[in-house]
Protein backbone atom coordinates (compact mmCIF):
# COMPACT_ATOMS: atom_id res chain seq x y z
CA UNK A 1 0.00 0.00 0.00
CA UNK A 2 1.50 3.14 -0.74
CA UNK A 3 1.96 5.91 2.04
CA UNK A 4 0.58 9.25 2.36
CA UNK A 5 3.26 10.82 1.36
CA UNK A 6 4.34 8.73 -1.69
CA UNK A 7 0.71 9.21 -3.00
CA UNK A 8 1.94 12.54 -3.19
CA UNK A 9 4.63 11.52 -5.96
CA UNK A 10 3.03 12.76 -9.10
CA UNK A 11 4.22 10.24 -12.23
CA UNK A 12 4.98 12.89 -14.73
CA UNK A 13 6.72 15.99 -12.32
CA UNK A 14 10.10 15.59 -11.14
CA UNK A 15 10.34 16.07 -7.15
CA UNK A 16 14.24 17.85 -8.33
CA UNK A 17 14.35 21.53 -7.26
CA UNK A 18 16.95 24.11 -8.54
CA UNK A 19 19.55 24.56 -5.57
CA UNK A 20 18.63 27.41 -4.11
CA UNK A 21 21.58 29.71 -3.81
CA UNK A 22 21.80 31.55 -0.37
CA UNK A 23 19.78 34.56 -0.85
CA UNK A 24 21.24 38.31 -0.76
CA UNK A 25 18.96 41.12 -0.09
CA UNK A 26 19.47 43.82 -2.66
CA UNK A 27 16.35 45.90 -2.14
CA UNK A 28 13.32 44.69 -0.57
CA UNK A 29 11.12 47.13 -2.37
CA UNK A 30 9.47 45.56 -5.43
CA UNK A 31 10.87 47.36 -8.70
CA UNK A 32 7.39 48.57 -10.50
CA UNK A 33 8.24 46.61 -13.63
CA UNK A 34 6.42 45.82 -17.48
CA UNK A 35 3.79 43.07 -16.03
CA UNK A 36 3.51 40.81 -19.05
CA UNK A 37 4.38 42.52 -21.89
CA UNK A 38 0.68 41.77 -22.73
CA UNK A 39 1.87 37.88 -23.04
CA UNK A 40 -0.95 35.30 -21.97
CA UNK A 41 -0.02 34.36 -18.74
CA UNK A 42 -0.03 30.57 -17.58
CA UNK A 43 -1.14 31.61 -14.78
CA UNK A 44 -1.17 34.59 -12.18
CA UNK A 45 -1.21 34.83 -8.83
CA UNK A 46 -2.76 37.22 -6.50
CA UNK A 47 -0.83 37.52 -3.42
CA UNK A 48 2.53 37.28 -2.45
CA UNK A 49 2.38 35.31 1.10
CA UNK A 50 4.15 32.25 1.75
CA UNK A 51 1.56 30.26 -0.02
CA UNK A 52 1.39 32.92 -3.05
CA UNK A 53 5.54 33.29 -3.62
CA UNK A 54 5.83 29.43 -3.21
CA UNK A 55 3.15 28.56 -5.94
CA UNK A 56 4.54 31.29 -7.94
CA UNK A 57 7.95 30.05 -8.09
CA UNK A 58 7.44 26.97 -7.99
CA UNK A 59 4.84 27.22 -11.16
CA UNK A 60 7.99 29.01 -12.71
CA UNK A 61 10.25 25.87 -12.19
CA UNK A 62 7.71 23.89 -13.90
CA UNK A 63 8.07 25.68 -16.82
CA UNK A 64 4.22 27.72 -16.38
CA UNK A 65 4.93 31.93 -17.52
CA UNK A 66 4.09 33.62 -13.92
CA UNK A 67 3.14 36.56 -13.16
CA UNK A 68 2.77 37.62 -9.15
CA UNK A 69 0.49 40.11 -8.14
CA UNK A 70 1.42 41.69 -5.00
CA UNK A 71 -0.63 45.08 -3.45
CA UNK A 72 2.07 45.83 -0.82
CA UNK A 73 5.93 47.32 -1.00
CA UNK A 74 7.25 44.27 0.16
CA UNK A 75 6.94 40.65 -0.76
CA UNK A 76 6.03 38.01 1.69
CA UNK A 77 2.78 38.53 2.93
CA UNK A 78 1.74 38.29 6.89
CA UNK A 79 4.21 35.75 7.49
CA UNK A 80 7.50 37.49 6.36
CA UNK A 81 6.45 41.07 7.47
CA UNK A 82 3.61 41.10 10.36
CA UNK A 83 3.63 37.11 11.24
CA UNK A 84 5.82 34.25 11.69
CA UNK A 85 9.35 36.27 11.22
CA UNK A 86 9.14 39.07 13.44
CA UNK A 87 7.42 37.27 16.28
CA UNK A 88 10.19 34.83 16.04
CA UNK A 89 13.26 37.55 16.01
CA UNK A 90 11.39 38.91 19.28
CA UNK A 91 11.06 35.63 21.03
CA UNK A 92 14.27 34.32 20.41
CA UNK A 93 16.18 38.16 21.65
CA UNK A 94 13.51 38.05 24.15
CA UNK A 95 14.47 34.74 25.44
CA UNK A 96 18.17 35.58 25.55
CA UNK A 97 17.46 38.62 27.46
CA UNK A 98 14.85 36.82 29.85
CA UNK A 99 17.72 34.16 30.24
CA UNK A 100 20.16 36.78 31.62
CA UNK A 101 17.28 39.13 33.63
CA UNK A 102 16.53 36.00 35.58
CA UNK A 103 19.53 35.23 36.41
CA UNK A 104 19.71 31.51 34.30
CA UNK A 105 22.75 32.37 32.49
CA UNK A 106 23.99 33.53 35.75
CA UNK A 107 23.22 30.00 37.46
CA UNK A 108 25.37 28.56 34.32
CA UNK A 109 28.22 30.72 35.65
CA UNK A 110 28.19 33.14 32.90
CA UNK A 111 28.18 36.17 35.05
CA UNK A 112 28.23 39.85 33.78
CA UNK A 113 26.69 43.54 35.55
CA UNK A 114 24.52 46.13 34.29
CA UNK A 115 21.92 44.34 31.85
CA UNK A 116 20.06 46.46 30.12
CA UNK A 117 17.94 46.31 27.00
CA UNK A 118 18.17 48.67 23.51
CA UNK A 119 14.78 47.91 22.82
CA UNK A 120 15.35 49.97 19.39
CA UNK A 121 17.99 47.54 18.53
CA UNK A 122 16.15 44.35 19.36
CA UNK A 123 13.67 46.08 16.77
CA UNK A 124 16.32 46.84 14.48
CA UNK A 125 17.30 43.27 14.45
CA UNK A 126 13.87 42.12 14.04
CA UNK A 127 13.75 44.74 10.81
CA UNK A 128 16.80 43.32 9.29
CA UNK A 129 15.66 40.16 9.26
CA UNK A 130 12.00 40.57 7.69
CA UNK A 131 14.18 42.83 4.59
CA UNK A 132 16.38 40.34 4.45
CA UNK A 133 13.77 37.47 4.04
CA UNK A 134 11.64 39.59 1.48
CA UNK A 135 14.14 40.86 0.00
CA UNK A 136 15.12 37.36 -0.85
CA UNK A 137 11.61 36.89 -2.24
CA UNK A 138 12.28 39.52 -5.03
CA UNK A 139 15.62 37.81 -5.82
CA UNK A 140 14.38 34.31 -5.78
CA UNK A 141 11.40 35.72 -8.22
CA UNK A 142 13.94 37.08 -10.80
CA UNK A 143 16.09 34.08 -10.15
CA UNK A 144 13.05 31.71 -11.43
CA UNK A 145 11.68 34.38 -13.65
CA UNK A 146 8.44 35.11 -12.06
CA UNK A 147 6.86 38.67 -12.98
CA UNK A 148 6.20 40.97 -10.62
CA UNK A 149 3.19 42.91 -10.69
CA UNK A 150 2.72 45.42 -7.70
CA UNK A 151 -0.66 46.79 -7.44
CA UNK A 152 -4.35 45.24 -6.19
CA UNK A 153 -5.15 42.51 -8.23
CA UNK A 154 -9.07 41.64 -9.21
CA UNK A 155 -10.30 39.09 -10.98
CA UNK A 156 -12.37 40.76 -14.05
CA UNK A 157 -12.98 37.62 -16.32
CA UNK A 158 -12.45 33.66 -15.99
CA UNK A 159 -9.35 34.23 -18.28
CA UNK A 160 -8.22 38.03 -16.87
CA UNK A 161 -6.53 39.46 -13.95
CA UNK A 162 -6.81 43.58 -13.82
CA UNK A 163 -3.82 45.04 -11.54
CA UNK A 164 -4.87 49.06 -10.05
CA UNK A 165 -1.68 50.24 -9.65
CA UNK A 166 -1.10 53.34 -6.89
CA UNK A 167 -2.75 56.45 -8.07
CA UNK A 168 -5.68 53.94 -10.03
CA UNK A 169 -3.75 52.91 -13.17
CA UNK A 170 -4.98 49.54 -14.86
CA UNK A 171 -3.18 47.12 -16.03
CA UNK A 172 -4.95 44.17 -17.14
CA UNK A 173 -3.55 40.23 -17.58
CA UNK A 174 -4.68 37.83 -19.72
CA UNK A 175 -3.92 34.07 -17.94
CA UNK A 176 -4.90 30.64 -18.51
CA UNK A 177 -5.48 30.53 -14.78
CA UNK A 178 -5.32 32.61 -11.67
CA UNK A 179 -4.51 31.36 -8.06
CA UNK A 180 -5.61 33.03 -5.03
CA UNK A 181 -3.38 33.59 -2.30
CA UNK A 182 -4.98 36.85 -1.09
CA UNK A 183 -4.33 35.56 2.66
CA UNK A 184 -5.72 37.04 5.68
CA UNK A 185 -6.21 40.00 8.15
CA UNK A 186 -6.99 40.85 11.98
CA UNK A 187 -9.96 40.07 12.89
CA UNK A 188 -11.30 43.11 14.95
CA UNK A 189 -13.10 42.79 18.58
CA UNK A 190 -16.17 44.68 17.84
CA UNK A 191 -15.83 48.10 19.76
CA UNK A 192 -12.36 47.76 20.21
CA UNK A 193 -10.74 50.12 18.02
CA UNK A 194 -7.33 49.38 17.42
CA UNK A 195 -5.11 52.75 16.91
CA UNK A 196 -1.81 50.31 16.87
CA UNK A 197 -0.06 52.63 19.83
CA UNK A 198 -1.93 51.40 22.91
CA UNK A 199 -4.62 49.26 21.52
CA UNK A 200 -2.75 47.00 19.41
CA UNK A 201 -3.66 44.19 17.22
CA UNK A 202 -0.37 41.35 16.73
CA UNK A 203 0.72 43.68 14.24
CA UNK A 204 1.45 46.72 16.71
CA UNK A 205 2.57 44.31 19.17
CA UNK A 206 5.50 43.76 16.96
CA UNK A 207 6.32 47.07 16.98
CA UNK A 208 5.73 48.70 20.11
CA UNK A 209 8.42 51.38 21.05
CA UNK A 210 8.80 50.28 24.88
CA UNK A 211 8.07 48.06 27.55
CA UNK A 212 4.61 48.66 28.85
CA UNK A 213 4.52 48.64 32.37
CA UNK A 214 1.47 46.17 32.27
CA UNK A 215 -0.23 44.10 28.89
CA UNK A 216 -3.94 42.66 28.57
CA UNK A 217 -3.98 40.43 25.96
CA UNK A 218 -7.52 39.43 24.44
CA UNK A 219 -7.26 35.77 23.82
CA UNK A 220 -4.59 33.17 24.88
CA UNK A 221 -4.28 31.54 21.57
CA UNK A 222 -1.07 31.02 19.67
CA UNK A 223 -0.61 34.33 18.70
CA UNK A 224 -1.54 35.87 21.87
CA UNK A 225 0.82 33.36 24.05
CA UNK A 226 3.57 33.99 21.77
CA UNK A 227 3.19 37.69 22.26
CA UNK A 228 2.07 38.38 25.91
CA UNK A 229 5.61 36.30 26.29
CA UNK A 230 8.12 38.90 24.48
CA UNK A 231 6.20 41.53 26.43
CA UNK A 232 6.42 39.48 29.86
CA UNK A 233 10.18 38.39 28.91
CA UNK A 234 11.16 41.91 28.56
CA UNK A 235 9.55 43.50 31.70
CA UNK A 236 5.50 43.71 31.49
CA UNK A 237 2.69 42.70 33.43
CA UNK A 238 0.53 40.52 31.10
CA UNK A 239 -2.73 39.53 31.34
CA UNK A 240 -4.11 36.82 29.03
CA UNK A 241 -8.01 36.72 28.87
CA UNK A 242 -9.07 33.70 27.38
CA UNK A 243 -12.93 32.69 26.25
CA UNK A 244 -11.78 29.12 26.42
CA UNK A 245 -11.09 27.12 29.28
CA UNK A 246 -7.33 26.55 28.11
CA UNK A 247 -5.14 28.17 26.37
CA UNK A 248 -3.20 27.22 23.09
CA UNK A 249 -6.08 27.79 20.91
CA UNK A 250 -8.38 25.19 19.29
CA UNK A 251 -6.39 21.31 18.44
CA UNK A 252 -4.05 21.29 21.56
CA UNK A 253 -4.02 18.51 23.77
CA UNK A 254 -5.66 19.35 26.70
CA UNK A 255 -2.54 17.33 28.88
CA UNK A 256 -0.36 19.33 27.15
CA UNK A 257 -2.03 22.86 27.52
CA UNK A 258 -2.53 22.19 31.04
CA UNK A 259 0.87 21.30 31.34
CA UNK A 260 1.96 24.63 29.30
CA UNK A 261 -0.48 26.99 30.86
CA UNK A 262 1.48 26.07 34.25
CA UNK A 263 5.00 26.48 32.61
CA UNK A 264 4.06 30.03 31.30
CA UNK A 265 2.40 31.26 34.72
CA UNK A 266 5.65 30.24 36.09
CA UNK A 267 7.24 32.87 33.80
CA UNK A 268 5.16 35.37 35.42
CA UNK A 269 2.07 35.06 32.53
CA UNK A 270 -1.53 35.52 34.44
CA UNK A 271 -4.58 33.80 32.59
CA UNK A 272 -8.07 34.88 32.82
CA UNK A 273 -9.84 31.17 31.55
CA UNK A 274 -13.52 30.99 30.79
CA UNK A 275 -13.78 34.88 30.32
CA UNK A 276 -15.47 36.62 27.91
CA UNK A 277 -13.80 40.47 27.16
CA UNK A 278 -17.33 42.54 26.92
CA UNK A 279 -15.36 46.38 27.10
CA UNK A 280 -12.22 48.29 26.47
CA UNK A 281 -11.94 52.03 27.32
CA UNK A 282 -9.35 54.71 27.40
CA UNK A 283 -9.31 55.76 31.16
CA UNK A 284 -7.02 58.88 31.36
CA UNK A 285 -3.45 57.27 29.85
CA UNK A 286 -4.73 53.76 30.96
CA UNK A 287 -6.67 51.32 29.59
CA UNK A 288 -9.95 49.82 31.19
CA UNK A 289 -10.93 46.29 29.95
CA UNK A 290 -14.41 44.59 31.27
CA UNK A 291 -14.86 41.44 31.33
CA UNK A 292 -17.40 38.84 32.83
CA UNK A 293 -17.11 34.65 33.57
CA UNK A 294 -18.43 32.34 30.62
CA UNK A 295 -20.15 30.21 33.31
CA UNK A 296 -21.19 32.67 36.27
CA UNK A 297 -21.42 35.69 33.90
CA UNK A 298 -19.34 37.48 37.04
CA UNK A 299 -18.67 40.79 35.67
CA UNK A 300 -15.13 42.27 36.66
CA UNK A 301 -12.70 44.93 35.13
CA UNK A 302 -8.63 45.17 34.96
CA UNK A 303 -6.38 48.62 34.00
CA UNK A 304 -3.78 48.36 32.29
CA UNK A 305 -1.07 50.13 29.85
CA UNK A 306 -1.33 48.78 26.34
CA UNK A 307 -4.12 45.93 25.74
CA UNK A 308 -3.32 43.39 22.60
CA UNK A 309 -6.42 42.25 20.59
CA UNK A 310 -5.19 38.59 19.72
CA UNK A 311 -9.00 37.32 19.16
CA UNK A 312 -7.96 35.65 15.33
CA UNK A 313 -7.34 36.13 11.94
CA UNK A 314 -10.28 36.48 8.64
CA UNK A 315 -9.59 35.82 5.29
CA UNK A 316 -8.69 39.00 3.24
CA UNK A 317 -11.66 38.51 0.54
CA UNK A 318 -13.04 41.80 -0.38
CA UNK A 319 -12.74 43.29 -3.61
CA UNK A 320 -11.22 40.80 -5.68
CA UNK A 321 -13.80 40.13 -8.51
CA UNK A 322 -14.90 36.87 -7.30
CA UNK A 323 -18.48 37.96 -8.24
CA UNK A 324 -17.34 39.11 -11.96
CA UNK A 325 -17.42 35.43 -12.64
CA UNK A 326 -20.29 34.10 -10.40
CA UNK A 327 -17.95 33.29 -7.45
CA UNK A 328 -19.34 33.64 -3.56
CA UNK A 329 -18.05 33.46 -0.77
CA UNK A 330 -18.93 30.95 2.62
CA UNK A 331 -20.55 32.09 5.77
CA UNK A 332 -16.86 32.69 7.47
CA UNK A 333 -15.54 34.93 4.26
CA UNK A 334 -13.51 32.11 2.68
CA UNK A 335 -13.36 30.86 -0.77
CA UNK A 336 -14.77 27.59 -1.28
CA UNK A 337 -12.74 25.36 -3.06
CA UNK A 338 -12.29 21.47 -3.92
CA UNK A 339 -9.30 19.20 -3.02
CA UNK A 340 -7.89 20.46 -6.01
CA UNK A 341 -7.69 23.69 -4.77
CA UNK A 342 -10.21 24.05 -7.66
CA UNK A 343 -13.16 26.91 -7.62
CA UNK A 344 -16.59 26.50 -9.22
CA UNK A 345 -14.39 28.24 -11.89
CA UNK A 346 -12.37 25.23 -12.83
CA UNK A 347 -9.04 27.33 -13.37
CA UNK A 348 -9.52 29.80 -10.95
CA UNK A 349 -8.01 28.18 -8.05
CA UNK A 350 -7.38 29.57 -4.24
CA UNK A 351 -5.21 28.50 -0.86
CA UNK A 352 -3.83 29.62 2.35
CA UNK A 353 -5.34 31.83 4.95
CA UNK A 354 -7.78 32.62 2.20
CA UNK A 355 -9.57 29.39 2.36
CA UNK A 356 -10.59 26.56 5.22
CA UNK A 357 -8.36 24.78 7.27
CA UNK A 358 -5.43 26.43 9.75
CA UNK A 359 -4.15 29.71 9.01
CA UNK A 360 -0.53 28.75 9.02
CA UNK A 361 2.50 29.46 6.59
CA UNK A 362 3.20 25.85 5.29
CA UNK A 363 -0.19 24.69 5.22
CA UNK A 364 -0.32 27.34 2.76
CA UNK A 365 3.13 26.60 0.96
CA UNK A 366 2.04 23.10 1.08
CA UNK A 367 -1.28 23.62 -0.68
CA UNK A 368 0.39 26.18 -3.12
CA UNK A 369 2.81 23.35 -4.48
CA UNK A 370 0.59 21.33 -4.72
CA UNK A 371 -2.12 23.09 -6.45
CA UNK A 372 0.50 24.58 -8.64
CA UNK A 373 1.55 20.58 -10.00
CA UNK A 374 -2.04 19.72 -10.27
CA UNK A 375 -2.20 22.41 -13.03
CA UNK A 376 0.47 20.83 -14.76
CA UNK A 377 -1.69 17.94 -14.53
CA UNK A 378 -0.96 16.03 -11.40
CA UNK A 379 -2.84 14.54 -8.91
CA UNK A 380 -0.76 15.29 -5.55
CA UNK A 381 -2.99 16.11 -2.12
CA UNK A 382 -2.69 17.12 1.13
CA UNK A 383 -3.01 14.92 4.67
CA UNK A 384 -4.42 18.03 6.80
CA UNK A 385 -3.90 15.16 9.33
CA UNK A 386 -0.08 15.97 8.95
CA UNK A 387 0.06 19.31 9.37
CA UNK A 388 2.09 20.41 12.78
CA UNK A 389 1.12 23.05 14.73
CA UNK A 390 4.00 25.09 16.94
CA UNK A 391 3.99 27.92 19.19
CA UNK A 392 6.94 29.65 19.79
CA UNK A 393 7.53 30.14 23.20
CA UNK A 394 9.80 28.65 25.74
CA UNK A 395 9.33 25.92 26.39
CA UNK A 396 7.73 25.09 22.74
CA UNK A 397 5.00 23.73 22.26
CA UNK A 398 4.06 21.10 18.91
CA UNK A 399 2.10 18.69 18.19
CA UNK A 400 1.03 16.71 15.28
CA UNK A 401 -1.93 14.32 14.61
CA UNK A 402 -4.88 13.19 17.03
CA UNK A 403 -5.22 14.60 20.90
CA UNK A 404 -6.89 11.75 23.33
CA UNK A 405 -9.76 13.46 23.12
CA UNK A 406 -10.50 13.30 19.49
CA UNK A 407 -9.25 9.61 19.49
CA UNK A 408 -11.56 9.28 22.18
CA UNK A 409 -14.55 11.26 20.37
CA UNK A 410 -13.78 8.73 17.51
CA UNK A 411 -13.73 5.32 19.84
CA UNK A 412 -10.29 4.46 18.30
CA UNK A 413 -8.79 2.22 20.98
CA UNK A 414 -4.90 4.12 21.03
CA UNK A 415 -1.62 3.64 23.59
CA UNK A 416 0.22 6.36 24.96
CA UNK A 417 3.60 6.62 25.32
CA UNK A 418 5.71 9.61 27.29
CA UNK A 419 8.48 10.52 28.26
CA UNK A 420 9.60 13.51 30.42
CA UNK A 421 12.69 15.85 29.08
CA UNK A 422 13.83 15.26 33.23
CA UNK A 423 14.72 12.02 31.75
CA UNK A 424 16.28 13.00 28.87
CA UNK A 425 20.15 13.75 29.02
CA UNK A 426 20.30 16.39 26.77
CA UNK A 427 17.93 18.61 28.22
CA UNK A 428 19.62 17.62 31.55
CA UNK A 429 23.32 19.04 30.29
CA UNK A 430 21.46 21.94 29.06
CA UNK A 431 19.37 22.66 32.01
CA UNK A 432 16.22 22.36 29.92
CA UNK A 433 14.00 19.70 31.69
CA UNK A 434 10.59 21.68 31.65
CA UNK A 435 8.28 19.16 29.31
CA UNK A 436 7.70 15.65 27.53
CA UNK A 437 7.14 14.22 24.73
CA UNK A 438 3.66 11.97 24.21
CA UNK A 439 2.98 9.83 21.47
CA UNK A 440 -0.35 8.25 20.56
CA UNK A 441 -0.13 5.06 19.01
CA UNK A 442 -3.01 2.71 17.66
CA UNK A 443 -4.26 -0.27 20.07
CA UNK A 444 -4.13 -2.66 17.14
CA UNK A 445 -1.50 -1.76 14.00
CA UNK A 446 1.05 0.23 16.27
CA UNK A 447 0.28 3.24 13.78
CA UNK A 448 1.71 6.32 15.24
CA UNK A 449 -1.60 8.59 15.36
CA UNK A 450 -0.49 11.66 17.24
CA UNK A 451 2.52 13.83 19.08
CA UNK A 452 2.75 16.06 21.41
CA UNK A 453 5.94 18.17 22.76
CA UNK A 454 6.26 20.38 24.92
CA UNK A 455 9.79 21.20 24.90
CA UNK A 456 12.61 23.98 24.24
CA UNK A 457 13.38 22.57 20.49
CA UNK A 458 9.49 21.06 20.05
CA UNK A 459 9.40 22.79 17.08
CA UNK A 460 12.40 21.30 15.59
CA UNK A 461 11.25 17.95 16.56
CA UNK A 462 7.78 17.53 15.36
CA UNK A 463 8.92 17.43 11.73
CA UNK A 464 10.49 13.73 12.96
CA UNK A 465 7.24 12.74 14.12
CA UNK A 466 5.49 14.15 10.86
CA UNK A 467 7.53 12.60 8.68
CA UNK A 468 7.17 9.58 10.39
CA UNK A 469 3.21 9.68 10.37
CA UNK A 470 3.69 10.76 6.54
CA UNK A 471 5.17 7.50 6.15
CA UNK A 472 2.74 5.49 7.89
CA UNK A 473 4.95 4.44 10.31
CA UNK A 474 4.53 2.56 13.68
CA UNK A 475 5.61 3.14 17.25
CA UNK A 476 8.00 0.81 16.70
CA UNK A 477 9.24 1.60 13.51
CA UNK A 478 10.64 5.27 15.18
CA UNK A 479 11.61 3.22 18.00
CA UNK A 480 13.97 1.16 15.98
CA UNK A 481 15.22 4.29 14.55
CA UNK A 482 19.03 5.03 15.50
CA UNK A 483 19.03 8.56 17.27
CA UNK A 484 22.06 10.39 18.01
CA UNK A 485 22.96 10.78 21.44
CA UNK A 486 22.68 13.01 23.16
CA UNK A 487 20.09 14.62 21.73
CA UNK A 488 16.11 15.89 22.69
CA UNK A 489 14.86 13.61 19.70
CA UNK A 490 16.14 10.71 22.19
CA UNK A 491 12.68 11.27 24.32
CA UNK A 492 10.35 10.90 21.08
CA UNK A 493 12.19 7.53 20.41
CA UNK A 494 11.65 6.42 23.97
CA UNK A 495 8.00 8.43 24.07
CA UNK A 496 7.27 5.84 21.20
CA UNK A 497 9.03 2.86 22.64
CA UNK A 498 7.03 3.59 26.09
CA UNK A 499 3.94 3.66 23.39
CA UNK A 500 4.80 0.25 21.49
CA UNK A 501 6.44 -2.10 24.29
CA UNK A 502 5.18 -0.29 27.43
CA UNK A 503 8.68 0.39 28.86
CA UNK A 504 11.38 3.20 27.88
CA UNK A 505 14.96 2.38 28.76
CA UNK A 506 15.63 5.60 30.57
CA UNK A 507 12.96 6.15 32.67
C1 LIG B 1 1.89 37.49 14.58
C2 LIG B 1 1.73 36.28 13.70
C3 LIG B 1 2.58 35.21 13.86
C4 LIG B 1 2.46 34.10 13.05
N1 LIG B 1 3.32 33.07 13.25
C5 LIG B 1 3.22 31.97 12.47
C6 LIG B 1 4.14 30.91 12.62
O1 LIG B 1 5.04 30.95 13.44
N2 LIG B 1 4.01 29.83 11.82
C7 LIG B 1 3.01 29.75 10.88
O2 LIG B 1 2.93 28.74 10.18
N3 LIG B 1 2.12 30.74 10.72
C8 LIG B 1 2.21 31.85 11.48
N4 LIG B 1 1.34 32.88 11.29
C9 LIG B 1 0.29 32.73 10.25
C10 LIG B 1 0.88 32.97 8.86
O3 LIG B 1 1.46 34.24 8.82
C11 LIG B 1 -0.19 32.83 7.81
O4 LIG B 1 -0.85 31.60 7.95
C12 LIG B 1 0.41 32.89 6.42
O5 LIG B 1 1.06 34.11 6.22
C13 LIG B 1 -0.67 32.70 5.36
O6 LIG B 1 -0.09 32.77 4.10
P1 LIG B 1 -0.92 33.22 2.82
O7 LIG B 1 0.04 33.18 1.69
O8 LIG B 1 -2.17 32.46 2.73
O9 LIG B 1 -1.38 34.72 3.10
P2 LIG B 1 -0.60 36.10 3.57
O10 LIG B 1 0.68 35.74 4.18
O11 LIG B 1 -1.61 36.80 4.34
O12 LIG B 1 -0.30 36.76 2.19
C14 LIG B 1 -1.29 37.30 1.38
C15 LIG B 1 -0.64 38.33 0.47
O13 LIG B 1 -1.57 38.72 -0.51
C16 LIG B 1 -1.53 40.12 -0.70
N5 LIG B 1 -2.85 40.49 -1.23
C17 LIG B 1 -4.05 40.31 -0.68
N6 LIG B 1 -5.03 40.72 -1.52
C18 LIG B 1 -4.40 41.18 -2.61
C19 LIG B 1 -4.87 41.72 -3.83
N7 LIG B 1 -6.16 41.84 -4.11
N8 LIG B 1 -3.95 42.10 -4.75
C20 LIG B 1 -2.61 41.96 -4.51
N9 LIG B 1 -2.13 41.45 -3.37
C21 LIG B 1 -3.01 41.04 -2.44
C22 LIG B 1 -1.28 40.65 0.70
O14 LIG B 1 -0.76 41.97 0.65
C23 LIG B 1 -0.25 39.62 1.20
O15 LIG B 1 1.04 39.99 0.84
C24 LIG B 1 1.45 34.03 12.06
C25 LIG B 1 0.59 35.12 11.87
C26 LIG B 1 0.73 36.23 12.68
C27 LIG B 1 -0.20 37.39 12.47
Amino acid sequence: MLSSASCRLLPHISRATKTVKTWSCTSYVIQSRHYSNGEMQDLVVIGSGPGGYVAAIKAAQLGLKTTCVEKDPTLGGTCLNVGCIPSKSLLNNSHLYHMAHSNDLQNRGIEFDNIRLNIDKMMEQKRASVKALTGGIAHLFKQNKVTLAQGFGKISGANEVTVVKEGGEEEKISTKNILLAVGSEVTPFPGIEIDEKQIVSSTGALSLEQVPGSMVVIGAGVIGVELGSVWSRLGADVTCIEFLGHIGGLGIDMEVAKNFQRSLTKQGLKFKLNTKVTQAEKVGDKIRVSFEGVKDGKGDQIECDTLLVCIGRRPFTKNIGLDSVGLQLDERGRIDVNDRFQTLVPNIYAIGDCIKGPMLAHKAEDEGIICVENICGGAGHLDYNCVPSVVYTHPEVAWVGKTEEQLKEEGVKYAVGKFPLAANSRSKCNNDTDGFVKVLGDKETDRLLGCHIIASVAGELINEAVLAMEYGASCEDVARVCHAHPTVAEALREANLAAYCGKPINF
